[in-house]
């Protein structure tokens, strides 16, 4: 295989994997908010991480992959400004937040297993991990890096000299920079809460007993201490949105490091963003589209994953129904030649037994994802080997689903269109009318035998008359 090189937001550079533990990695990928659906912009930051773990399992790497979940204290601005989203929702709905939280995680889990995303090894929620989360601000405060102000924790970015070198921030800067509403009780505009026990709410329901009073984590906090509890004190990758480079991930270094006084996180990948006509899509600007919104407009939810694939991510990706349409027929073209491969040969052949062509597309494949999960390369290798008639078909199903592996396009489940999974009352409407037909023939009414076969091709169903009488398929 070749060497594996990913694009580090650390230094902007392309750099040679080498995790910490050899043949294994740690993942950590900020998973969502769940006070409303995830829009299909934040599937692309799941289908990412999906793709680079699928990805490097393929590799041969033992991948351990955490997801959180934040249930509690992410505020509708990302600097400790606004309300808390999930208390606002349940205010909204008349529900508690755990209600809320448990609804809107069930449905995040329903579109990812439809984009075919594997379910991280370990999925955690973030109100189930306050003690971790104590006992993570208490090294902090105790290494001296906090102070206390208007009922709060805060963490003093001054004190963390390298502060802001992953989003290539200068301190000065950020002091000068003038935001807009910021918070009175902080020194520095971006200092931020490791602890709240003011809530906007008088009846907020997630309230936590603390050394620094009854109240409820900042949101950053909950990242650091649930990493740290499955991967370890340092680990090897951490992955999320662009949108989190500069505030999110800044403190999220900043207190890691502060609490264990050395390097965190060695690889940090950041997805750009998936943006509509009008510009950015956010959850909290309301008005997105979701996966149910594209399964609702007959789509497939693995057309949105096929469309994804077709760009790097890192680069920007404008969605429109047109790209996705496009992904569409692509996908029906490959399963049309998946079943054309597998009418030429039942089985796929053994990975050991290629033969060069399909050796030669299986390396091409291997070198895109080497080179930074390059997955538009990657697709293209699939095509080549697929078009290419000089690969014998047994090894060109064996090398295509061994690629599906990193793209996770379920080409082992391509199934012709069934009559099983049409209407029973269509079918039986169907068989009736070639009854008839065959009876109009017998009786030499070839006129009316026509107009039967006509009129099932006007709706899209073709007859072929065959040695066993006349079936029937769709157009
Ligand atoms: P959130 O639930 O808002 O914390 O977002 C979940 C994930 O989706 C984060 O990794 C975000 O960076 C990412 N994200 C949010 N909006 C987009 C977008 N339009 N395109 C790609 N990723 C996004
Ligand atoms: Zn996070």
């Amino acid at each position: 295989m070749p060497t594996l090189r990913v694009f580090n937001t650390l230094g902007r550079e392309l750099v040679e994997f080498r995790p910490l533990v050899p043949g294994k990695v740690g993942f950590y990928g900020c998973g969502p908010t769940v006070y409303d659906y995830a829009h299909i912009g934040n599937m692309r930051a799941y289908v990412t991480h999906d793709t680079v773990c699928r990805a490097l399992r393929w590799l041969g790497y033992e991948v351990t992959h955490v997801m959180n979940i934040t249930d509690v204290g992410h505020l509708s601005g990302d600097a400790d400004t606004g309300e808390d989203k999930m208390v606002k929702r349940a205010h909204e709905r008349g529900k508690t937040v755990y209600e809320i939280a448990e609804f809107y995680t069930e449905a995040f889990f329903r579109d990812t297993a439809r984009l075919n995303i594997e379910r991280p090894d370990i999925v955690c929620k973030a109100t189930e991990h306050i003690p971790e989360m104590i006992a993570l601000i208490r090294r902090i405060e105790e290494k001296g890096y906090t102070y206390a102000a208007g009922g709060n924790l805060y963490f003093d970015v001054t004190k963390f000299p390298s502060y802001g070198e992953l989003a290539r921030l200068k301190l000065e800067d950020l002091k000068a920079g003038a935001r807009v509403e910021v918070d009175p009780n902080k020194r520095n505009p971006a200092d931020f809460a490791l602890w709240f026990t003011k809530s906007k709410f008088e009846n907020q329901a997630m309230l936590w007993d603390s050394p620094w009073g009854r109240g409820y984590p900042g949101w950053h906090i909950e990242c650091s201490a649930m990493s740290m509890k499955y991967l370890g004190e340092q680990f090897d990758i951490h992955a999320g949105g662009i949108d989190h480079i500069p505030i999110h991930h800044t403190n999220e270094i900043a207190q890691s490091e502060a609490a264990t006084g050395r390097k965190w996180v060695n690889y940090w990948m950041h997805n750009e963003f998936l943006v509509l006509d009008k510009g950015k899509m956010s959850k909290s600007a309301g008005g997105f589209l979701t996966i149910q919104t594209l399964v609702d407009r007959g789509y497939d939810a693995l057309d949105y994953r096929y469309f994804l694939l077709g760009a790097h991510y890192r680069s920007q990706l404008q969605f429109s129904f047109e790209g996705l349409d496009s992904a569409a027929s692509a996908r029906k073209s490959l399963s049309e030649r998946i079943l054309a491969l597998r009418d030429k040969a039942p089985e796929a052949a053994a990975l050991a037994a290629l033969g060069p062509a399909a050796r030669a597309y299986r390396e091409a494949f291997a070198e895109a994802v080497c080179e930074d999960f390059a997955t538009p390369r990657a697709l293209a290798a699939l095509w080549g080997l697929l078009r290419d008639a000089e690969v014998p078909p047994a090894e060109a199903l064996a090398v295509a689903f061994d690629m599906d592996q990193v793209l996770g396009l379920r080409l082992r489940d391509t199934e012709r269109p069934a009559v099983a999974e049409v209407d029973p009352a269509l079918a039986a409407r169907i068989e009736a009318l070639i009854a008839e037909r065959a009876a109009a023939k017998k009786a030499k009414d070839f006129a009316q035998a026509d107009a039967i076969r006509e009129a099932l091709k006007a709706e899209g169903i073709l007859l072929e008359d065959g040695p066993s009488g006349t079936k029937w398929k769709r157009a």
